[in-house]
């Protein structure tokens, strides 16, 4: 990478134009696996610029409200084709600014493009529905119109496929967006924002403010002009985000964080459930709001899952995803390394048992950047700070369970409500616990992570507030209904009866 690639400075795209901020302010994005590679200075806007794009996305909003929404999905389809010539691209960006690897970060472009590409058919499906009605010659039915202006606030984690998993139905349904990304992560927004202009998104349609979560994030939640908000991020944020939203009256999203387990019973397939268990605590180095994080194993297998666990943890290579034949990258800064350390402190203090890794990995290459060992903790109880709360890093908690009944519990006996997974040849006991998981989304003989454009993605409890990303529900939060009741009769009838 040249040095004026490091130079180079990023603004705002407002009104179809990029522009400079009005603070003139940027910052550097630091590679976190890297820190000499400095991909850019990208604008730490204020609160103007953040009017400014609420100002153009409301300008824009009649004529693309009117716009048919099959040529609407169109401008989708258009984006998913651009960017599927350039994966690699965005997978470098990716893989450079959040540091999973370049595998994990093509796996998420991908996910991006299929969300486009539903969310373009979708221009051909949305819509109301009819009824029949109790009249005679009277057609009752609904529309799904556009709410207007929203914004988008997003999380560093998944920094394409979630800006596109917003912003498709969004756009779709006719709104006109203002798209704050995370500060972390601004380059692969930016690549899919200026896909989205050559894709022909008209002027104002989109527009991107990059900046503080104060100063810029403030005014997405609060202006007058803001009609809807759909947020995903930590808790505290997002509760603040649906707090002020409930003030103003607004329609907010929340989606937060997980505490996902995995069940494994006395006759689970192992080598499935261990494979499973590694790729969904160390994938994205836990760095996922699917991550699992905790394992609630049968007692009769107890041992042999740890042993199992704690050997492909090991195994793990952990390094720059840039390089051939990582497994694991860095933590995503260096904020989120102090946290992860002192989650295992903090475990170690509360008597769990360290199993495996639980240091920083600071030696040769790996001192450039914020990477932690593969952790697993043995022996973790319920009242434990570690059972219950989020660490968003590579460190792994299991819990033995003396049957089904007590398995069941300890998966649901946390505040969250993101995704679970039992691993277990009995259809019956598998359908049981799909039954009793507090959770939106189960997966059965699988991984806790991942999810497909075309079903709904989110949680319940403390995990989500508001209606389901993806999928035609993913459209509810971006529509309002309109019923219509239609007489045909053209004469004077009798009073409706009720
Ligand atoms: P975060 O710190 O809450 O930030 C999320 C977004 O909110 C960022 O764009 C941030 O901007 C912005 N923000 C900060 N303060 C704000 C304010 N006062 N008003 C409006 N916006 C504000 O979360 P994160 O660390 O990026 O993401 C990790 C969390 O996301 C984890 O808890 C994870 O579980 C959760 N997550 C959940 C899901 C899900 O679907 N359930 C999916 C992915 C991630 P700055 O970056 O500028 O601070």
């Amino acid at each position: 990478m040249g040095q004026t690639e490091q130079g180079a400075k990023r603004g705002n795209f407002i009104g179809g134009q990029w522009l400079p901020p009005s603070t003139n302010d940027y910052e550097p994005n630091v590679n976190p696996a890297d820190s000499r590679d400095v991909i850019g200075h990208y604008a730490r806007s204020g609160q103007a610029d953040a009017h400014q794009a609420i100002a153009a996305a409301k300008a824009a909003f009649p004529a693309w409200a009117e716009t048919p929404s099959p040529e609407r999905g169109r401008v989708l389809a258009r984006a998913a084709a651009i960017i599927r010539t350039r994966v690699d691209t965005f997978a470098l960006a990716l893989c450079r600014e959040e540091g999973k690897t370049v595998a994990e970060s093509r796996g998420e472009i991908l996910k991006g493009i299929a969300l486009l590409e539903f969310y373009g058919g979708e221009g051909f499906r949305i819509g109301g529905k009819t009824a029949p009605s109790e009249m005679k010659r009277t057609l009752n039915f609904t529309l799904r119109q556009p709410v207007g202006v929203v914004s988008l606030i997003t999380p560093w984690n998944f920094p394409f496929a979630i800006p596109v998993w917003k912003s498709a139905p969004a756009l779709v349904a006719g709104n006109t967006v203002v798209f704050k990304p995370a500060s972390l992560t601004p380059q692969t927004a930016v690549l899919y924002v200026e896909a989205l202009a050559e894709a022909g998104l008209p002027p104002g349609v989109l527009n991107f403010v990059t900046g503080p979560g104060g100063a810029v994030g403030n005014p997405l939640v609060e202006h007058p002009d803001i009609r809807a908000v759909s947020f995903t991020g930590s808790n505290s944020i997002g509760m603040k985000t649906a707090l002020r939203a409930a003030e103003r009256g607004i329609k907010v999203t929340c989606e937060m964080g997980g505490k996902n387990p995995v069940v494994v019973m006395d006759d689970a397939d192992l080598d499935l459930a261990v494979a499973g268990i590694i790729s969904g605590a160390y994938g994205s180095t836990g760095q996922r709001c699917t991550a699992t994080s905790r394992v609630v194993v049968h007692k009769a297998l107890y041992g042999e899952v740890a042993k199992r666990v704690v050997a492909a943890a090991k195994a793990l290579k952990v390094g720059n995803g840039q390089q051939a034949g990582i497994d694991m990258g860095p933590a995503v800064d260096k904020s989120q390394f102090d946290t992860d350390l002192q989650y295992i402190q903090i475990a170690r203090d509360e008597g769990a048992e360290l199993l495996c890794g639980g240091n920083a990995l600071g030696s040769g290459d790996l001192g450039r950047g914020f990477f932690v060992e593969p952790t697993v903790f043995g022996k973790v109880k319920q009242g434990m700070r570690l059972f219950q709360e989020e660490v968003f890093g590579p460190v792994l908690s299991l819990i033995e369970a003396s049957d089904f009944d007590e398995a069941v519990h300890l998966a649901n006996a946390v505040e969250f409500g993101l995704a679970s997974s039992i691993y277990t040849r009995d259809a019956n006991l598998a359908m049981r616990f799909v039954e009793r998981s507090e959770v939106g989304m189960v997966h059965v003989n699988n991984p806790t992570v991942g999810g497909e454009a075309q079903v709904p993605f989110g949680g319940i409890k403390s995990t989500g507030l508001g209606s389901r990303e993806m999928s035609e529900e993913g459209e509810e939060l971006f529509t309002e209904l309109k019923t219509v009741f239609w007489d045909y009769t053209g004469t004077k009838r009798d009073s409706k009866i009720y």
